[in-house]
């Protein structure tokens, strides 16, 4: 889970990370509001969940809490790389000496942590290691380990930070570096890292110069730990998040919504994976359908989960037609069988029709029976196919001709 700039702030803020004073708001109103409790200059910044706001006109200065009205009127509600902005933060301007970047990160490839840091922060740090990769040191940090003052020291020799700055970079890499181990973070990144100037005479309270401060933030948490982090919780961004993976997730479903035509349910993950691909491939003789979902109801599926994830993707107006691909293992076929039947039932007993057609492909363990029963309950608008790839054609053909 990505947290807005804001968020990851009061984490930083929360572990002794230095940051400058900062508000949150959602009208201009309120964004003068907050620039006149802030005092002096302020920056207006669109908080949306992506990079470059600075590039695409989402990170301004204002003199005064009037031009933060009128910059905050200007960023609210813009479009940036496919996000609304519904909020600003408000912070103290900072006058920059200097812009640095470092970022802990889990690196898979080397099954380890990573931490990266550069003299040259600001811009994408993609584009610096792309066009000046020896600009970029990366450090890796041992889990049991972590960031001790040493392999501070470590990283910020690696980096070339100049002497002046090389203790204080040194504590905020310690203190990042505590954010992400007790936030479970998969990220936590600060670009720019600023070395503020010291000549500044307009500085707010608390910005005295040859500080370093951490003027942007990105932190990504883990979402395996939301278990031992109930903290979490109440950071997502629930606005935002897609209506119907809310509800799958409520319902412990596991649910992806994508931007096809025909619903998809299996058992098995892998299995699931390997009928998108099948729906697509088939449906490239259909005019383009694709899969309009990814659910895995599991092993052990019982008439309820089979009932819930019909429920979902039927629910689904982009839905046309509904594939229910299924490997009899340990759940044999004829009880996920029945568990269809009842599931018809049940959604019936909750007042909804089943009112788009169903491909039903049963295999493996007690098949035979499976489809027996299927064919005797005789469902409406449910056909059964015996193989995956005829199954998904089928239900290829029948969203296309909705
Ligand atoms: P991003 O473009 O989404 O990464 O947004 P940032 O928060 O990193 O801001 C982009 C750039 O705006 C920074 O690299 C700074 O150069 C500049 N900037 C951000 N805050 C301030 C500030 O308080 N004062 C000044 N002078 N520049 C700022
Ligand atoms: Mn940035």
């Amino acid at each position: 889970m990505d947290l807005f700039e804001y968020q990851a702030r009061d984490l930083f803020a929360k572990h002794g990370v230095p940051v400058l004073p900062a508000l949150v708001a959602g009208t201009p109103e309120e964004a003068e509001a907050a620039a006149s409790s802030l005092g002096g200059k302020t920056v207006v910044k669109a908080q949306v969940k992506t990079g470059g706001r600075g590039k695409a006109g989402g990170v301004k200065l204002a003199a005064d809490p009037a031009d933060a009205r009128e910059k905050a009127g200007q960023i609210l509600g813009m479009d940036i790389k496919g996000h609304t902005v519904h909020k600003v933060m408000l912070a103290a301007a900072a006058q920059i000496e200097a812009e640095y970047y470092v970022s802990f990160l889990l690196d898979r490839a080397n099954r380890t942590f990573l931490a990266m840091a550069s003299v040259e922060g600001g811009m994408e740090i993609e584009e610096i290691a792309v066009t000046k990769p020896e600009a970029l040191a990366k450090v890796p940090v041992d889990a049991t380990e972590g960031v001790t003052a040493e392999k501070a020291r470590e990283i910020v020799a690696a980096a070339n930070f100049p002497a002046e700055v090389a203790d204080q970079v040194a504590d905020v890499l310690q203190s990042l570096w505590k954010v992400f181990v007790a936030q479970d973070a998969l990220l936590v990144e600060v670009n720019p890292l600023v070395l503020l100037k010291s000549e500044d005479g307009s500085a707010a309270p608390g910005l005295s110069g040859g500080k370093i401060v951490a003027l942007d933030g990105k932190v990504s948490l883990d979402a395996n730990a939301a278990f031992r982090q109930p903290g979490h919780a109440e950071l997502e961004d629930k606005a935002a998040a897609d209506p119907m993976e809310a509800e799958a997730k409520e319902k412990h479903l596991n649910y992806v919504k994508l931007d096809g035509e025909v619903g998809v349910i299996g058992n098995g993950a892998g299995l699931v994976m390997s009928t998108l691909d099948v729906v697509a491939y088939a449906g490239e003789a259909h005019g383009g359908v694709k899969p309009a979902n990814f659910l895995d109801i599991g092993g052990g599926a019982s008439a309820e989960v089979m009932a819930n994830g019909l429920e979902i993707i039927l629910g689904d107006p982009a839905v046309k037609s509904v594939f229910v691909n299924v490997f009899g293992g340990i759940t044999a076929c004829d009880a996920v069988a029945n568990g269809i039947v009842q599931a018809f039932a049940l959604l019936g007993s909750r007042g909804e029709v089943v009112d788009k057609p169903l491909v039903v492909r049963l295999d493996g363990n007690n098949a035979q029976l499976g489809r027996e029963i299927l064919t005797e309950a005789a469902l409406p608008g449910l056909e059964q196919v015996d193989t995956m790839d005829g199954a998904a054609a089928r239900a290829a053909e029948l969203a296309a001709a909705k």
